[in-house]
């Protein structure tokens, strides 16, 4: 171990050079004569260039003359040492801040030998001091020193920036009393940590109020008692504005999602986080506080029998296409419901997806209507396709519009066929005229009837209809109209046949007067032509005779043949008085036999009807006949012809029979109903169905014991309309 002692000679030289702070020896004219290692370090010298250097070249030139000024003053015995601050230039270049301190040392008689220099480095402080000072006078937020009781004791110029007032104005005062009422309140209530961070409105010099953000910190002596506060306070009015807005156009945007029933989503790729409007958590049922925003379990909302669809979907969304699918979800109801979902994908810079949002709406009641709306569609097609009865619709012209497979099957024509036509393309010639009426008619949304209608088969034979309009309103128009057609070509072929076989019994019937009628004029020519047998003279009288009574069996003969025969409806316009006199002249026999006589009284020679002239006779002979069986003893019966009014004939056959009991009447008609041993109960319904089918009505009066009438009205022709057909024909 060495020691170095103060009286060894070197020791004051070693202390010199290894001291930890910069000293210089210099001249009395200030050159540095020695310096130590800590100076050079300062500077970046060594200790040799330093020595040769003149400190003069390395310090700035305008703290040297502070310093020389310094320099002179100790000479001139003004003071002992001093203090000052140079800037010197480091080797490197740099500024270095060194405080200096300077002794004067003179010898035993006074005269000055020497200076004594050390030096310290400042740089460090001068750069931390202008720092702070930078912030502090440049700064745009607020920086105050405050006492610990809010007294303001430092505020930076920022302040009159940011709320109009001078610095000066500020210290001494004490801040919560600009603070807004409502706000001072809470800051006065609240308690604080060492750093907090509090927000509050401050009055601005010209009176109104500014939203301040404030960190502020306590500082604290070594007992640990808040010996300042520091505050650093920022206007955030914009931040506060703009946060305003945020708020409301969220508010906004949630008030226009739950209006349209569309909530919105956003899904992080990278970390399955997923973030959903209050509407969609609506939508899904999920209240907000159990709302977990992570994809794995959001995916389980999903119905089951979606899910591989919405994954799916979900997958080549990533690669690129659109995703927008419907799905099912479960909500905690038990009704499921149905949603819209739409979305896209963004990419990062490196076209890696990264996230994905889009919008979810909720279309259950669209589905549902979609739905309601689809089976409707499926009953009506249902109803139309498999409906016996064939369905036309038509528009409001007439042209066939569409046609079910059943009136395809009707007509023989397809449907594309079909809907090219007119109605009346199809029809019977005879019927045209009265079909427009009606459809005119129906058009005007007048109460019309089913119809009895002919068309022609695509194969030329013609079929009977009885068709049933509906009419087609939309928005309360009436556009067109569904035509229910039914083939009744067949039913009325049982109604001919039953025609025919009530005919044939009336000819049955017939049949015991005719052979008595024709008993008699044959009895007759048998008489006269034994006379001529005998007789060589010939005997016009008898031959007249004989002739009248052979016309008369040919006559009764043909009528009878006419009316077994089986005729179809054979129309045409015939005068109804000589329609009755044939009837007149059939029925004659069978009533002679009763002693009945038949008259035919009518108020006029021409009574046009459209009719078939058979069916008609058929009908009256009914009537007459059941008036016979009606009459017990001899007596008239009277068919009475007149005008009913312009446009009807009327008919009246009076006997003067037993008549009808009251709660009989209601009975007329009836098929089968019948109070003889022997009746069919057929007549008085044919009778009425031949007299519908002319256009013609049916009634009937009786008295008990005293007479039945039974009258027909037919409309009487028009002769124009007859005409008109002719021509069509
Ligand atoms: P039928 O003559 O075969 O009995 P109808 O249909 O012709 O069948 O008549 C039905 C019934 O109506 C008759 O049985 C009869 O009771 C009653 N009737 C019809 N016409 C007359 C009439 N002129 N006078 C009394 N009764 C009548
Ligand atoms: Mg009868």
């Amino acid at each position: 171990m060495c020691s170095l002692h103060p009286d060894h000679p070197s020791f004051y030289a070693n202390a010199f050079l290894h001291a930890p702070i910069g000293i210089a020896i210099a001249s009395v004219h200030g050159e540095w004569a020695k310096v130590n290692r800590a100076l050079c370090n300062m500077l970046g010298y060594d200790e040799d260039e330093l020595s040769s250097l003149d400190y003069r070249t390395i310090a700035r030139r305008e703290d040297l003359l502070i310093a020389d000024q310094l320099v002179q003053d100790m000479l001139e015995g003004g003071s002992t040492s001093c203090s000052l601050e140079v800037r010197y230039w480091h080797k490197s270049g740099r500024t270095v801040w060194i405080s200096q301190h300077m002794s004067l040392i003179r010898d035993e008689i006074g005269n000055p030998q020497c200076f004594y220099i050390h030096f310290t480095d400042m740089t460090r402080q001068r750069q931390s001091n202008q720092l702070y000072s930078v912030i502090t006078e440049h700064s745009l937020d607020i920086i105050s020193f405050n006492s610990p009781e809010g007294v303001c004791l430092y505020i930076s110029p920022a302040v009159r920036y940011l709320l109009g007032y001078y610095p000066e104005e500020l210290v001494g005062k004490q801040h919560l009393d600009y603070v807004h009422p409502e706000d001072k309140a809470y800051l006065m209530g609240r308690t604080y940590s060492d750093t907090d961070k509090i927000t509050y409105r401050y009055r601005h010099a010209d009176g109104h109020y500014v939203w301040f953000e404030t960190t502020m910190k306590f500082i604290r002596d070594a007992q640990g008692k808040v010996e300042t506060t520091l505050a650093i306070g920022r206007d955030i009015s914009e931040r506060i504005k703009t946060e305003q807005a945020l708020e409301n156009s969220r508010r906004n945007l949630a008030e226009a999602q739950k209006i349209a029933s569309i909530g919105s989503w956003e899904w992080d790729l990278l970390t399955n986080d997923v973030v959903w409007s209050e509407e969609l958590m609506r939508i899904c049922d999920i209240e907000p506080e159990v709302f977990c925003g992570k994809f794995e379990k959001l995916i389980t909302y999903i119905h089951p029998d979606d899910l591989d669809m919405v994954l799916h979907n979900i997958k080549r969304a990533r690669e690129g296409q659109p995703y927008n699918l419907e799905c099912r979800i479960l909500t905690s109801t038990s009704t499921d419901k149905y949603v819209h979902i739409q979305g896209i994908v963004i990419y990062d810079s490196h076209n890696k997806p990264y996230k994905m949002h889009g919008t979810v709406q909720d279309i259950t009641e669209r589905y549902k209507m979609q739905q309601l709306l689809e089976e409707t569609i499926d009953r009506y097609t249902s109803l139309k396709k498999y409906n016996p009865d064939g369905i036309i619709s038509l528009d409001k012209q007439g042209y066939i519009v569409s046609a079910n497979p059943a009136a395809q099957t009707i007509s023989g024509y397809s449907a594309q066929e079909l809907v090219q036509l007119h109605f009346t393309d199809l029809l019977h010639p005879d019927d045209m005229i009265r079909a427009l009426a009606w459809y005119e008619q129906f058009l005007q949304g007048e109460m019309t009837e089913r119809e009895d209608l002919s068309i022609k088969h695509k194969d030329g034979r013609f079929i009977n209809l009885l068709i049933t309009p509906a009419p087609i309103i939309i928005r309360q128009q009436i556009v067109g109209c569904y035509i229910v057609v039914k083939d009744i070509t067949d039913q009325k072929k049982t109604d001919e046949l039953l025609r025919q076989s009530e005919k044939l019994s009336v000819v049955g019937q017939l049949a015991a007067g005719v052979a008595h009628e024709i008993r008699n004029p044959l009895t007759a020519l048998k008489g006269f032509v034994k006379l001529m047998m005998y007789s060589e003279h010939s005997f016009p009288r008898y031959l007249a005779i004989m002739k009248e009574e052979l016309e008369r069996i040919e006559l009764i003969v043909s009528e009878l043949l006419m009316l077994s025969k089986p005729q179809t409806t054979n129309l045409r316009c015939m005068n109804l008085k000589e329609v009755l006199e044939e009837v007149q002249a059939l029925i004659g026999t069978q009533a002679i036999m009763k002693n009945i006589d038949i008259q035919l009284d009518a108020e006029g020679d021409l009574f046009p009807v459209y009719c078939d002239p058979n069916q008609i006779k058929q009908v009256f002979i009914n009537f007459i006949k059941n008036g016979i069986e009606a009459m017990n003893q001899e007596g008239v019966i009277r068919i009475h012809l007149s005008d009913d009014s312009e446009c009807f004939t009327r008919v009246q056959i009076i006997d003067e029979g037993c008549g009808i009991p009251e709660d009989k009447l209601p009975r007329l008609g009836e098929p089968f109903f019948t109070t003889k041993e022997g009746g069919t109960g057929l007549g008085l319904m044919i009778s009425q169905k031949i007299i519908e089918h002319h256009g013609g009505t049916m009634s009937i009066y009786s008295q008990l014991n005293v007479g039945t009438t039974v009258e027909v009205c037919f409309p009487t022709s028009d002769i124009q309309l007859e005409e008109r057909r002719a021509v069509r024909a």
